[in-house]
């Protein structure tokens, strides 16, 4: 079912497609918070590996990554196409060119199609989804999000988004502040997670290859010097939620440039900190899901100015 609230472009024209709510008439080219048109801006469709072993499966996911981003956490980690003030890496695109390449990757075996930081972007979400379904393809759809989403933009995908891959990030609204620019991202997020919830429930659906074909699976980033907030984060999904969530711990945060001279973000998690965290998730009995190694971060650091960012 095609959403009247956020179709494409209708919805762009005052734009209340996430919770900055700015009302921007992006199709006569005002631009709101995330500083996003109503075309199709594209850091990168590739095929990428790295995702959970349920995500890429035998042949890596189709990853959409768009640019910009209406969050805008200082340390991002694809900062070379997320940031508001000019990614440095963007193709303009059409709907068309879009499709072709993503079918093309499909082509190619990959089963599963993401959608990176779509959260500003949902009206071209759900053209690419509707375009591909009149062409006959219908991979698996992963919405893979920071999590400052609406709850309605959320409900309006309902038909279309199989997997929801969402950040839970802060649970300290100083915190989401100072970092992310968002005092509201703990209330925000979590709306977004129990409505996601709602929508799938909580066990993965996997096929006989063990790739997912439907599900929720929460990631969170631990944060150097940042323990008590992925505590909290761990405590709310396993208490508010349920400890048989599927959780995606990770450790690949690195120090970008934007905060190399940062105070507390210039630098990786300790392994102290980080079995801190782990020994938490092992106290609230959640078992379900991944743990990265601490070393991964020495591998993520992507470069979108390469044709595969994630291969090196
Ligand atoms: S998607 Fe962009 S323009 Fe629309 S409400 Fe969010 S930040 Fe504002």
């Amino acid at each position: 079912m095609k959403s009247e609230v956020f179709s494409y472009p209708e919805a762009l024209r005052s734009c209340v497609c996430c919770p900055r709510e700015c009302r921007a008439n992006r199709l006569s080219g005002e631009l709101g918070y995330c500083r996003t048109g109503a075309g199709f801006q594209i850091g990168s469709i590739c095929l990428h590996q790295g995702e959970e072993p349920v995500i890429s499966g035998e042949n890596g996911i189709c990853n959409v990554f768009f640019t910009h981003c209406n969050l805008h956490c200082c340390y991002c980690q694809n900062h070379q196409i997320s940031r508001n003030d000019g990614p440095q890496i963007e193709y303009i695109l059409t709907l068309d060119e879009v499709t072709q390449r993503i079918e093309s990757l499909l082509d190619q075996g990959a089963s599963a199609l993401g959608f990176v930081s779509p959260s500003h972007v949902i009206p071209q979400v759900q053209a690419i989804i509707m375009a591909l379904q009149e062409k006959r393809q219908t991979p698996v759809t992963v919405y893979n999000t920071h999590a400052y989403d609406r709850v309605d933009s959320l409900k309006s995908l309902a038909s279309l988004i199989r997997v929801w891959l969402p950040d839970l990030k802060y649970m300290d609204s100083g915190l989401a502040q100072g970092l992310s620019g968002a005092p509201d991202y703990p209330r925000i997020a979590t709306a977004a997670i129990r409505e996601m919830v709602r929508q799938k429930g909580l066990d993965l659906k996997l096929n006989t290859r063990g790739e997912i074909q439907e599900g929720v699976i929460v990631r969170h980033l631990v944060l150097p010097g940042q323990v008590e907030n992925s505590k909290n984060v761990l405590r709310f999904l396993a208490r508010e939620i349920s400890p048989d969530i599927t959780i995606s711990l990770m450790a690949q945060y690195y120090p970008t440039p934007h905060v190399a001279g940062l105070d507390g973000l210039n630098r990786s998690v300790t392994p102290a900190e980080y079995d801190e965290v782990l020994d938490e998730m092992d106290c609230l009995g959640m078992e379900n899901g991944w743990v990265q190694d601490l070393d991964s971060k020495d591998t993520y650091q992507p470069d979108f100015a390469e044709s595969h960012p994630f291969e090196f």
